[in-house]
């Protein structure tokens, strides 16, 4: 009896030392955590080129952000011989159609479970063929937020392209949290952060959800320089779009040219850019200062597949949440001496979900809201004409 008192008492003891272990572990992962904060805190804070926070700050706390993120990107070299392997698949797709159907622009898309049922062997927004080596591995990367019907039609669109043209791919949307004003550029700089940390890929092609390639001759295949693969698009009738900015440095390109809808880029080429810039919030201008930052380091428009990349943009009307962004043209002017600094190098944004669902993976984040001095700044009455002598709060 009294043997098993002792055994009880020594039970007891054993738990009450169990549970202050735990909570000495508890309490040093809390210090650990607070520290990381903190030191987080003051190297952003001592970042000479954020004076003022311009350029970082458009999260309240700097808790809510996470690390700067330049060295989570893996940099992986790719073996570009593999697509010349005996197993590779061949150089041209046997199973190519040539130019497609479009859906009208008031038909109904089949539902996301339709489409899933036409498409048994896409796994989790993934497919690669089975009978031969894909020559590319590519990730599909959607900026997108309350777009459902563009989203339902696109995967019943370019899940059978893809198909066809033989890759090894995923479709990944990257959902903007909340509703305060759009970022599509922070929107894709986070999403090729994420997609990296899934999966290693040869090449990213960040894709409207609303532009339809209308030949499947136009091949979503990688290269090491960046293409422009929405290279005609209707809604200008098909006319590649060159356009002269208001205001243009030295170190400018003479003409801007389109490079949005669809782009594709190595992971080298988008790291060798800084990514996007973090700073367009609302519409406009971000594709022109990635088409500045990409000239300015010796690549131009790419689209090797001529005419047959034509592509047809849904039509709809601009979101009250993406209003035209009155600082774009000032913005751009100064895109090349920014690229250094504004960018994937400081990106800070809060991954909030993830999910992989039968034909897509969804990855949610909260990439904060613009700085109050910059929105202020950026909605002052610009005269665009005058652009170069503006100077940006940071100078
Ligand atoms: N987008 C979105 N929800 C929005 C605004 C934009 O999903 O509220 C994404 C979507 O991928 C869209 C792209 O950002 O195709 C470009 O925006 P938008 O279509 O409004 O610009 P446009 O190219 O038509 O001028
Ligand atoms: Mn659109």
């Amino acid at each position: 009896m009294l043997r098993f008192h002792r055994l009880v008492t020594m039970r007891r003891e054993g738990s009450i030392l169990a549970v202050i272990v735990m909570n000495v572990v508890f309490m040093s992962m809390l210090f650990t955590r607070i520290e990381q904060e903190r030191s987080l805190k003051n190297e952003i804070t001592q970042n000479k080129y954020v004076e003022g926070n311009y350029l970082l700050d458009d999260f309240n706390e700097a808790s809510d952000a996470s690390i700067p993120l330049v060295d989570h990107v893996k940099i992986v070299e790719r073996n570009w011989t593999r697509r010349t392997s005996p197993q590779s698949c061949p150089l041209f797709p046997p199973g190519l159609k040539g130019k497609l159907d479009l859906p009208g622009n008031d038909s109904i898309p089949p539902s996301l479970d339709n489409i899933a049922g036409y498409h048994p062997d896409v796994k989790l927004g993934s497919y690669k063929p089975i009978h031969c080596l894909a020559r590319y591995k590519v990730a599909i990367v959607i900026p997108y937020r309350d777009r459902a019907e563009h989203l339902q039609v696109l995967l019943n669109h370019l899940h059978p392209v893809l198909k066809r043209q033989q890759l090894d791919y995923t479709i990944y949307t990257i959902s903007f949290a909340g509703n305060g004003t759009f970022n599509k550029a922070k929107l894709i700089n986070a999403g090729f952060v994420e997609v990296n940390k899934d999966r290693q890929y040869d090449c990213f092609v960040f894709h409207d959800v609303d532009v339809l390639v209308e030949n499947d001759h136009c091949l979503y295949w990688c290269s090491e320089e960046p293409r422009q693969l929405s290279y005609y698009l209707d809604k200008f009738d098909y006319k590649p779009l060159e356009y002269k900015y208001p205001c243009r440095s030295e170190s400018a390109p003479e003409r801007t040219k389109l490079f949005g809808g669809a782009v594709m880029f190595s992971q080298k080429v988008f790291i060798e850019v800084n990514g996007m810039s973090n700073l367009y919030w609302g519409w406009g201008g971000e594709d022109d200062d990635l088409y500045w930052r990409i000239w300015s380091k010796g690549y131009d428009i790419n689209n090797p597949y001529g005419e047959n990349c034509r592509f047809s943009m849904i039509k709809h009307q601009r979101e009250g949440y993406n209003r035209a962004n009155p600082g774009r043209i000032p913005l751009v002017y100064h895109s090349i001496g920014r690229m250094p600094y504004d960018g994937l190098s400081n990106l800070r944004y809060k991954k909030l979900g993830f999910q992989r669902y039968p034909l897509y993976v969804n990855i949610t984040v909260g990439v904060g809201k613009q700085h109050k001095k910059m929105h202020d700044f950026l909605s002052s009455d610009f005269n665009s004409t005058k652009c170069e002598k503006v100077k940006m709060p940071w100078e």
